[in-house]
């Protein structure tokens, strides 16, 4: 065959299939087109999953009636002039793709009227051929019909799956906007049945109970603007607590500068915030927001628009990290005892660093310094007895743009040292020790089971933690040094990791072929057989985490493992009392570093209704 250029129609039809694959992409390009119209309401209705018909009705600016023909032309667009403009992009739409390429896979009509303008207009196309246009009554705003979708791409139409799933697919796109977007009011219809409606006031909160229901919706925590605003990365959004997780990562929603985006990079800094507060396996449930300035980040880098490219992603990265565990942290039913000289320490650490998995040898005491300090910072924030948060205290918009900054209204979180009193945890008496694993305790609001292996696990893990951040760990020299022998590998992964025991008061130094000389051990571990402890340290830098973890943090979570009490083990009360006390002066004493729960609460209420007494 010669080479010859493609037919408009069959360019068309081409690009059609990048912007368009499901009734869903649909949805998207047209509910994206009503809010850059500024609509305070967007109705969406659908017929067979949006096979047979979907229905997008706005109240915003409308299409001038000279333009109407355009719009549905490759290329066209009236949110971009010059090549500058796409560095500084504020509306969803920008490539003058959208219209043409669903008019090109369907029979599309639109209805629409322009503000200024006495009469709306009626336009009609099939595959993206006009086939009728003329006057017709409306209020302003637009209204688009699209039938028959892929009626002339049969290859495509094939691979639609169920109508379920179809619209699965619409409402898992339409709730999030409707989130990001709480002042303008979402209506979904499939089939003559509504099935979402807010109420578009702005409040962000309302949105959440309409969307989620009243449970999950109630229970998630605002990212509060404070912590990063001003800073040329601002996060915001609501996430959820400890306690709510999920089994994948389908609850994962990122708005980058008012658009949903999919970023497995960004995902994971959620997921990581979490790291050790949620049980293995499971994934929270977030719906985080990032702000920064349009040449910071690159939208322009698939027509569907739900990929972006940042200038400095590792600085977005942790500022989503950051501001999502510290609102986890700072909302965690738990208080502690930390002492206020060691948390201004902390505080005036460098905050950066979270994330440095650095493994060169004088790093590792500064990458704990800053998860210290992170948690320290998190404590400070402790509060308790707080309401929920009641609004998101929306700040002043332009109502033209509905582009959402969460919540900036919350006042700074302060150390409040009147309320030391109730930020305690509730005390606890002890009654008694349960199949030689769990601490029986009895507290103002029913009965306890503590986990003793778990619950000793998280105070190894913060008094470890803490004292290498003071460099204060305290070493016991082993009366003589033992001499370990390691299999190979194990043996050179050690060795690499010398530097990092040694901050962590192991003392370790090389003996021969992949043999050591252990001389110290922190003398909290002391009674630990230093060939076991070599040996798990050793297995530890070859653990392949989906995240990137901190090495030392991996280190002394494997030590406090293995160094605490066991299941099994019988506790006199003094030291169940003694646990106890300990774990509630710890930052995080419902789980173990591990993200298993310590400890289980059955309320008196609950006692009361399996009793039959309620
Ligand atoms: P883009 O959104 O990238 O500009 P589209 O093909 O989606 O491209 O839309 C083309 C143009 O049609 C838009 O730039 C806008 O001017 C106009 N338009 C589309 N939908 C609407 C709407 N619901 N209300 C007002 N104008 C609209
Ligand atoms: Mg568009």
């Amino acid at each position: 065959m010669p080479i010859r250029l493609l037919s408009e129609a069959v360019a068309s039809r081409i690009a059609a299939g990048e912007v368009v694959e499901r009734p869903a992409s649909v949805v998207k390009e047209l509910v994206e087109n009503s809010l850059d119209a500024g609509a305070a309401r967007v109705e969406v209705e659908t017929h067979e999953g949006g096979i047979a018909l979907i229905r997008v009705r706005d109240n915003g600016g409308g299409i001038l009636t000279d333009e109407l023909a355009l719009a549905f032309r490759r290329h066209a667009t009236s949110k971009l002039e010059t090549a500058d403009d796409l560095e500084h992009i504020a509306t969803l739409g920008f490539r003058g793709e959208a219209l043409a390429s669903i008019a090109a896979v369907s029979r599309t009509t639109c209805i629409t009227r322009h503000a200024s303008e006495a009469t709306g207009t009626r336009i009609r196309l099939e595959a993206g051929e006009v086939v009728s246009q003329g006057p017709v009554g409306r209020p302003p705003g637009t209204e688009m019909v699209i039938e028959d979708l892929f009626y002339n791409v049969p290859a495509r139409r094939k691979f639609l799956k169920t109508h379920r799933t179809e619209r699965s697919h619409i409402d898992a796109f339409i709730t999030r906007y409707a989130i990001a977007y709480p002042r303008t009011a979402f209506t979904v219809v499939h089939d003559g049945r509504e099935v979402l409606t807010t109420a578009g006031t702005g409040d962000v909160r309302d949105v959440l109970l309409s969307v989620y229901g009243t449970d999950l919706g109630a229970a998630l925590l605002e990212v509060p603007a404070d912590l990063t605003l001003g800073q040329p990365i601002c996060v915001g959004g609501f996430v959820g607590p400890t306690n709510v997780h999920r089994a994948n990562r389908g609850y994962l929603t990122i708005f980058v500068n008012g658009r949903w985006i999919e970023d497995l990079r960004l995902a994971y800094a959620i997921i990581q915030a979490y790291h050790t507060l949620l049980p293995v396996k499971r994934y929270p449930v977030a719906f985080a927001t990032v702000e920064l300035a349009a040449e910071d980040v690159d939208i322009n880098v698939h027509p569907a628009k739900s990929e972006v490219r940042f200038r400095d992603p590792d600085a977005v990265f942790r500022a989503v990290q950051r501001a999502v565990r510290a609102t986890v942290l700072r909302e965690a039913p738990a208080t502690t005892s930390w002492s206020p000289e060691a948390t201004a320490d902390h505080a005036a650490a460098p905050a950066s660093g979270l994330l440095s998995a650095s493994r060169q040898p004088g790093a590792e005491s500064e990458s704990i310094r800053a998860r210290l300090a992170s948690l320290a910072a998190a404590q400070t924030h402790i509060r308790f007895g707080d309401p929920e948060p009641t609004s998101s205290g929306l700040g002043p918009q332009e109502p033209s743009r509905s582009t959402v900054k969460f919540g900036p209204a919350v006042a700074a979180p302060q150390a409040d040292p009147t309320t030391a009193a109730e930020r305690r945890l509730p005390v606890l008496r002890t009654v008694g020790q349960l199949a030689t694993m769990y601490i029986i305790a009895e507290g103002p609001d029913g009965l306890y089971l503590i986990d003793q292996h778990a619950a000793h696990e998280r105070v190894l893990y913060e008094r470890l933690l803490s004292d290498a951040l003071r460099g204060q760990i305290a070493t016991q020299p082993l009366l003589s040094p033992e001499a370990v022998a390691l299999p190979a590998d194990e043996a050179s992964r050690l060795e690499e990791l010398l530097p990092a025991l040694g901050a962590l008061g192991v003392e370790v130094e090389p003996f021969g072929p992949s043999t050591f000389l252990v001389r110290a051990l922190p003398a909290l571990l002391t009674h630990l057989s230093p060939a076991d402890l070599l040996a798990d340290i050793a297995a530890t830098a070859g653990e392949s985490s989906p995240v990137r973890e901190e090495l030392e943090e991996a280190i002394i979570r494997h030590i406090c493992k293995r160094a605490a009490v066991k299941a099994g083990q019988v506790l006199s009360r003094e030291e169940m009392e003694h646990l106890i006390r300990d774990l509630e002066a710890t930052g995080n004493p419902r789980t173990c570093p591990h993200g298993r729960p310590t400890i289980v609460q059955i309320s008196t209420h609950d006692l009361a209704r399996h009793f039959g007494r309620d």
